[in-house]
């Protein structure tokens, strides 16, 4: 600022998604003058079009499974029908209640909420323009010592002729109906819980890949046993393709592959990844540097190279998860206005990814580990109970991937029902460092799929010799 005037707020956050919100409320809660800006849904991506509304589709789709499965236990049950416009509604209800809480939990905080879209004026000053959020807000113009860019990320379309006929993951969840036929592009996180979702509900499903197996970057043996269960859900795996145009013809879109197929479609869904949100901040008003893929550069602390603003969450795009963006909220205003300093590692950062059955991951891959020392690997693959009456093919894989050196795990792996339940406990001990004896000695609970975590008695294999 030119003047010496004193700010309005000490810090501004804009959005109001996971980490920009537990950020103002922690700074808040330290006695810090807070506001957040928001512009188009309280709660941000994971509450209005991300984790949330798609945990409730997944349970909606496996409904089916557990009337099918119910047969081989002696119940005398019919399928019955779906309503996807009740589950819609039902959904957006639960979305609306959760608005209120998000808002509700900053205004009980003591946090000033601007409704509009946020633009940098200089360094310390920030004007809103009114959005759909609230047409009649005002646009407002506030300086804050601080400023903290929480806007996350958004879909990003591949550039091929058509792109704009393909939905995304923004548009996913208001479909107006069911489509019988969707061909769904990329198979990361969004694409494999879309399949299982759309497949669960009963539609036929086409899932395009241009690796070998789904979802690069997760455990090899995860990657072969989601593989075998994503045919197992009946959907048809289109691996080492890429689209290259969508058409539209009346209702139905055709899909063009690189290898020369075409698959008709009544919906296509664009999953292929995501890119921070920057544009429109007005960011070339003050020193922020972002790098070539459009994320926010910061340094350890979350600062950004013009000092006083900082960025957390997506818009970082480090690693793209709702609670990692959480504990960056909480970290920094902690940093910030309580003078406590805490960090963690990416490396024990537990994820999950929810198909039917489910996948989740704590720690180092085998390959990670493996590229930094000789490394123990144990291997459980089993048919679950439910499934030897249900007479499902369905199998449970769980690995555990050992530092020999130490015998610390460094690694754990499932896909199997209620996996990111039981992964959560397990990212416990694996971000305590504890070791493969501590899980020997700990008694299993019986009956149950997790007790096999610590019944690995024999090493499968050794790996990185
Ligand atoms: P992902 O990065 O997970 O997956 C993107 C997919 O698109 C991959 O299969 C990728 O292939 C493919 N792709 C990317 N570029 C191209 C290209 N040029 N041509 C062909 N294929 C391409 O992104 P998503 O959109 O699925 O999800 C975005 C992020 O949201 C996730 O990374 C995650 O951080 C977060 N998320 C987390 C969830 C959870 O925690 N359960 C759920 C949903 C989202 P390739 O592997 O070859 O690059």
């Amino acid at each position: 600022m030119s003047d010496k005037k004193p700010c309005d707020v000490d810090l501004l956050v804009i959005g109001a998604g996971s980490g920009g919100v537990r950020c103002a409320r922690i700074a808040a809660g330290h006695g810090a003058r807070v506001a957040v800006a928001e512009g188009r849904h309280w709660g941000g991506t994971c509450v209005n079009l991300g984790c949330v509304p798609k945990k409730l589709m997944v349970q909606a789709s496996e409904y089916g499974d557990y009337v099918a499965d119910s047969h081989g236990f002696g119940w005398n049950t019919e399928p019955g029908t779906f309503d996807w416009a009740k589950l819609i509604a039902a959904k957006d209800r639960e979305i609306h209640r959760l608005n209120g809480i998000y808002v509700s939990m900053l205004e009980k905080a003591g946090v000033r909420l601007l409704t509009g879209h946020a633009r940098f004026e200089d360094a310390h000053t920030i004007v809103t323009t009114p959005t759909g959020l609230d047409p009649k807000a005002k646009p407002e113009r506030i300086t804050a010592e601080r400023i903290v860019i929480a806007t996350g990320s958004a879909p990003t379309r591949l550039p091929i002729v058509g792109a704009d006929l393909a939905i995304t993951s923004d548009e996913v969840f208001s479909l107006p109906a069911l489509p019988r036929r969707v061909c769904i592009i990329g198979a990361g996180y969004i694409g494999i819980e879309f399949a299982g979702i759309f497949a669960g509900l009963g539609a036929s499903v086409d899932l395009v890949y241009r690796q070998d197996l789904p979802l690069r970057g997760f455990d090899e043996d995860l990657r072969t046993a989601l593989h075998e269960a994503i045919g197992q859900r009946g959907i048809t795996q289109h691996e080492k393709t890429s689209p290259t145009r969508i058409e539209c013809d009346g209702d139905a879109f055709t899909v063009t592959l690189d290898n020369g197929n075409r698959l008709t479609a009544d919906c296509v869904l664009m999953a292929t990844g995501r890119h921070p949100k920057t544009e429109k901040l007005g960011l070339e008003t003050t020193r922020i540097r972002t790098t070539e893929d459009g994320r926010i550069e910061i340094d350890r602390h979350f600062e950004a190279t013009q000092p006083g603003i900082f960025a957390i969450g997506d818009v970082t795009n480090r690693l793209n998860l709702t609670p990692v963006a959480i504990a960056e909220g909480h970290i920094l205003a902690d940093r910030l206005y309580a003078d406590r300093s805490r960090e963690w590692s990416f490396d024990t950062t537990p994820k999950a990814v929810f198909f039917t059955p489910p996948l989740a991951s704590v720690g180092l891959t085998e390959t990670e580990a493996a590229e930094r020392g000789t490394t123990d690997i144990y291997l459980s693959k089993f048919r679950p109970m439910r499934h030897t009456l249900s007479g499902r093919e369905r199998r449970t894989l769980m690995k555990l991937v050992v530092d020999q050196a130490t015998q610390k795990i460094v690694g754990a792996h499932m896909i199997g029902e209620d996996a990111p339940e039981l992964m959560q406990g397990l990212a416990i001990a694996v971000t305590a460092g504890l070791r493969k004896a501590d899980f020997d000695r700990t008694i299993g609970i019986h009956p149950t799929s997790g007790e096999e975590f610590v019944t690995m008695r024999t090493r499968t294999r050794v790996s990185g010799d």
